[in-house]
């Protein structure tokens, strides 16, 4: 679907009314506690929401707390935050196992794992358990928010609300409309994500948004130039570092954003844009196999049990 007709789909009524009353949200849950979890769970509490944060596993929990309580503490010795609001942020981080503890949230952010079958269960568990005003968005990288949307009961009050990794320390927010996604959940969550301190970019429907429909493609290729024996990890690194002055080289990006997370993007964009130019990289495959998904499991392109981390290849 073109962005016009997706537009004009909108303007012929789908959602409420213009200038219905724009939701309030005050409580928040958040499942998935991994990095980008507790990245949004950081910055909703530090902005004065509630925050539920919901994992499957209670590990997973824990240490988001505690990565929390790191990266806030860095924020006090910065003098970027007070000490109390740093307590006073922790002290409003509910964890939980269970769906119950969504009962009286206003928004709940998905942010499990990027596998569409994880967040089908996720929503057909979640949903009994929400009131009826309840919107609900989804981190999701690359899948279609209009799919999303549509396996739940709520497609209208359903949004994509893309934060990027670190969630503290990055500006922008993508947001994504689903075809069904009413005006007053999109002014929620636009306002919510500016009173997170972030900017908003809306991007149309369509495989990976914008920001990964350009970056992990690039990704793709440096991963291809690895496996062609073009250049060594620090080859290529170095190369778009000093080349093209990015801060952070592709492979090194790659491990920071997740291997596996990546690769679930590649097979998105190959399979939802059916074009050989997307094919995940052999390489990258392989590697996500093997479980070595960058900095979350210790080894990626890099090695981080090595101080500093030692590329692999
Ligand atoms: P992650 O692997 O760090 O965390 C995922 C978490 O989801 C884990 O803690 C896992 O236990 C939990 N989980 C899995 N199944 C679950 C279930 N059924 N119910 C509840 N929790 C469950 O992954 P991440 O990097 O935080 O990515 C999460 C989402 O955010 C993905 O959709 C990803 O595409 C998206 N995202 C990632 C980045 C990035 O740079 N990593 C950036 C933007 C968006």
């Amino acid at each position: 679907m073109n962005v016009e007709v997706a537009a004009s789909l909108r303007e012929a009524g789908a959602g409420a009314p213009m200038g219905a009353a724009v939701p309030k949200i005050a409580e928040l849950g958040i499942v998935g506690a991994g990095q980008m979890g507790n990245g949004i769970a950081h910055v909703a509490a530090l902005a004065g929401l509630s925050v539920t944060l919901l994992d499957v596993k209670a590990e997973a929990l824990e240490k988001a707390m505690a990565t929390m309580a790191r990266n806030m503490d860095r924020q006090v010795n910065r003098k970027l935050i007070a000490a109390e609001d740093r307590d006073a942020a922790l002290a409003r981080i509910a964890t939980t196992t269970d769906y119950a503890g969504f009962a009286e949230a206003d928004l709940v952010i998905e942010a499990a794992t990027e596998k569409e079958e994880v967040k089908r269960v996720v929503f057909r568990t979640l949903i009994p358990h929400l009131k009826p005003a309840c919107m609900l968005a989804s981190n999701t990288s690359s899948i279609s928010i209009t799919r999303l949307g549509a396996s739940t009961d709520r497609p209208e009050k359903f949004i994509g609300m893309h934060f990027m990794n670190p969630v503290p320390m990055m500006k922008l927010v993508e947001i994504i409309r689903g075809i069904a996604t009413d005006e007053p959940t999109f002014q929620a969550v636009d306002g919510l994500a500016r009173r997170l301190g972030k900017t908003t970019a809306v991007a149309e429907d369509f495989p990976a948004f914008i920001v990964n429909r350009i970056l992990v493609p690039m990704i793709n290729e440096a991963v291809y130039a690895l496996y062609e024996g073009v250049g060594s990890v620090t080859a290529i690194d170095t190369s778009m570092k000093l080349g093209a002055n990015h801060p952070m080289g592709p492979l090194e990006l790659a491990d920071f954003i997740g291997l596996d997370t990546c690769l679930s993007i590649m097979q998105v964009l190959y399979e939802g844009l059916s074009d050989s130019k997307y094919r995940p990289c052999p390489l990258l495959v392989k590697y996500v196999e093997a479980g070595w998904l960058g900095r979350k499991t210790g080894r990626g392109f890099y090695d981080y049990a090595q101080t500093p981390p030692r590329p692999t290849r």
